[in-house]
């Protein structure tokens, strides 16, 4: 795939699932999240984990994707703060995650010709300690999180908002992630250019992408 960047100013970088993998991370998170829903409701944690579940599948089945965690906590009346506040206290990603240098040369190289954020679910907190735990912390200009905007993927204003702080039009964008649907179909429909990854890994192909038209 070869990417026409010729209006490309700024890349937004999605964080978890796009710039690492961890399953380990990926348990924790949903642990978290059955044990945040059983303290909701005063009930055990396996409940919580099978009305969680249950729930999650239901809607992949009715919207076609998987629904993220926190949208589904929304809906078992969970407010976003209460919710994260159980996360961060349930564990630290920076026991699970280790630097990335490769990741780390590819998004520098990137940075000498476009301006980087993340546009990330995730709490703020939790996004600065996996950026710090992959050695991350000083490669973009902005981290915008649930925090910044208090609203989240797959909404079109997380992503507006995110261009006008950065100052640049839709069309100026691009939108990196790896979930199709709450990533980068609402960033299409602005007209943001988008590129799927499943993983560090593809960063390599996407820079290959961009730099074949160069
Ligand atoms: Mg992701």
């Amino acid at each position: 795939m070869i990417l026409e960047h010729g209006t490309l100013k700024t890349i937004l970088f999605d964080l978890d699932g796009t710039l690492y993998n961890s399953a380990e991370v990926r348990d924790k998170f949903a642990e978290a999240a059955y044990h945040a829903l059983a303290k909701l409701k005063n009930i055990p944690v396996d409940d919580a984990r099978n009305l969680i579940e249950e729930t999650r599948e239901k809607l992949r089945a009715k919207h076609g994707f998987p629904v993220p965690y926190t949208l589904t906590l929304v809906r078992f009346g969970m407010p976003v703060e209460t919710w994260h506040k159980e996360n961060i206290s349930f564990f630290d990603p920076r026991d699970y995650l280790s630097a990335n240098g490769d990741l780390k040369e590819m998004l520098n190289g990137l940075k000498k010709r476009f301006r980087l954020a993340i546009l990330s679910n995730n709490n703020e907190v939790q996004a600065r300690r996996i950026l710090e735990a992959l050695n991350l912390q000083d490669v973009f200009d902005r981290v915008f999180t649930y925090n910044s905007f208090r609203t989240m993927k797959p909404d079109p204003e997380f992503f507006k908002e995110a261009a006008k702080a950065m100052g640049v039009k839709p069309n100026e964008c691009l939108v990196v992630g790896d979930r199709y649907s709450v990533d980068l179909i609402p960033a299409q429909d602005l007209g943001m250019k988008i590129y799927e990854v499943k993983g560090p890994e593809d960063i390599k192909k996407l820079i290959t992408a961009l730099l074949s038209v160069a």
